[in-house]
């Protein structure tokens, strides 16, 4: 235990420092040390800090406002990274980055064209090489073993239908039966973006089911040649997390963390210098009250990239850690709008929802479709129990006017109670 204090007193700290930022006070009755059945100890009040709604808010300004749009790799990146590892480092934490790299790949726009006729519009097959080829169009059907062996596709561009297997599948096998490149048309209206997940062997695109069909109907009687140009790019990113630790005393692990990077195109005010800073101030809070468990602090680089540093930091956790951790705690996007929704490990979803009620909140459980689009999945692979606090009505989502002053404080004061209240629940595990 931190700073010499019995854990009744860590408790009756925690407690306090809760209720220091409630209005109204929470009746004695549903306040959790109730439940503890242990009067308070000596409680040096003074020392434990409240939420502080307005570091908050300095810091969002700081990281969005100051630092502004810092998408992975870049050198803002970097500094909010650095400012996040001296911020931490001040509060206490063994704190530094952890450096990785990725793979991006950068769709510049792909081509189709029918020579001697018209355009089709395409989209890029994501991990499609760049390339231009030319060639005469060949059905597929849907690009199985068994379709592409029945079709002549040597030295030719493959007309294959979506559906049945992966568009990787569909890709590869074209490419063995020797396409020089590919085209997948939807199997229901419109076009759609797909991805291979892997380099593809040609040049791939999609187009509309309307396209596919009439270019496969037209097959039936003429030779189409066609020119399918895919125009894209690999690059190595380096970029880091952010990665703190408090010892704790109890061996159980809790994590606190959201991404600090940006898209490219707005300075990421809600998304997400909002669950960055609550993230430092919960730190601020817990480092100063004892907290039983050990903490870590984790801000995530490059989740707009496809949670990248999430599964960079996961990786690196070895199996016993693993199971030492009770709870991470991902927030994301939580200053702008009234809606609060609540995913991750139904356990500390009941938690937490049954903690909101006290505060006067009420949360949404989010529908298990929409709990895949942050950090927190990436533990969850990995069994480590998450709670995701996300507010799905941003306006501002990803746009450039994603700034610190459509942050609203009371939605991150309220974020910032519940998580709080959470983790003072944690703390009596
Ligand atoms: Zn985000």
């Amino acid at each position: 235990m931190g700073k010499g204090l019995l854990q009744t007193e860590v408790l009756a700290i925690l407690l306090l420092a809760g209720v220091a930022c409630a209005q109204p006070p929470l009746p004695a009755a549903q306040t959790p040390t109730a439940a503890v059945g242990q009067p308070p100890g000596p409680t040096p009040a003074s020392t434990i800090p409240a939420f502080d709604t307005d570091r908050v808010m300095a810091t969002i300004r700081f990281l969005a406002g100051e630092i502004g749009t810092r998408p992975a790799g870049s050198e803002a990146s970097r500094r909010a990274a650095e400012h996040l590892v001296a911020q931490l480092r001040v509060l206490g934490y063994r704190a530094e980055t952890q450096p990785f790299t990725f793979r991006e790949y950068v769709d510049r726009g792909s081509e189709l064209r029918v020579v001697g006729g018209r355009p089709v519009s395409a989209n890029t097959l994501r991990d499609s090489p760049a390339g231009s080829v030319r060639g005469l169009l060949a059905a597929a059907g849907l690009g199985r073993p068994e379709d592409v062996a029945a079709a002549d596709l040597r030295g030719k561009v493959a007309l294959v239908q979506r559906g049945a297997i992966t568009f990787r599948e569909k890709v590869r096998n074209a490419a063995a039966a020797g396409a020089v490149g590919v085209v997948v048309y939807n199997n229901q209206p419109g076009n759609f973006r797909g991805t291979l997940g892997e380099p593809g062997p040609v040049p791939a695109v999609s187009i509309s089911q309307e396209d596919g069909t009439a270019l496969a109907e037209q097959l039936k009687s003429d030779r189409l040649e066609v020119e399918l140009a895919v125009r894209a790019e690999v690059r190595q990113v380096a970029d880091q997390n952010v990665v703190a630790v408090r010892p704790g005393t109890s061996g159980r692990v809790v994590i606190i963390g959201g991404h600090y990077d940006s898209v490219p195109d707005g300075p990421g005010a809600n998304d997400n210098a909002s669950g960055t800073a609550i993230s430092l101030e919960l730190a601020r809070i817990l480092a100063a009250s004892g907290y039983p468990h050990e903490l870590r602090v984790i801000l995530f680089g490059a989740e707009e990239n496809g949670l990248i540093g999430s599964a960079e930091y996961v990786r690196t956790l070895d199996e016993e850690t693993k199971r030492r951790v009770i709870a991470m705690l991902n927030l994301d996007m939580v200053g702008v709008g009234e809606r609060l929704r609540l995913g991750g490990s139904l356990e500390l979803v009941n938690l937490a929802v049954e903690l909101a009620a006290n505060l006067g909140l009420r949360p949404e459980r989010l529908s298990s479709d929409q709990a895949g689009g942050s950090d927190h999945v990436n533990f969850l692979r990995e069994n480590i129990p998450a709670l995701f606090f996300w507010r799905p009505d941003d306006p501002a989502y990803h746009t450039a006017s994603d700034r610190p002053e459509n942050v609203e404080p009371a939605r991150v004061e309220e974020v910032g109670r519940l998580a709080m209240a959470v983790l003072e629940a944690l703390a009596r595990r």
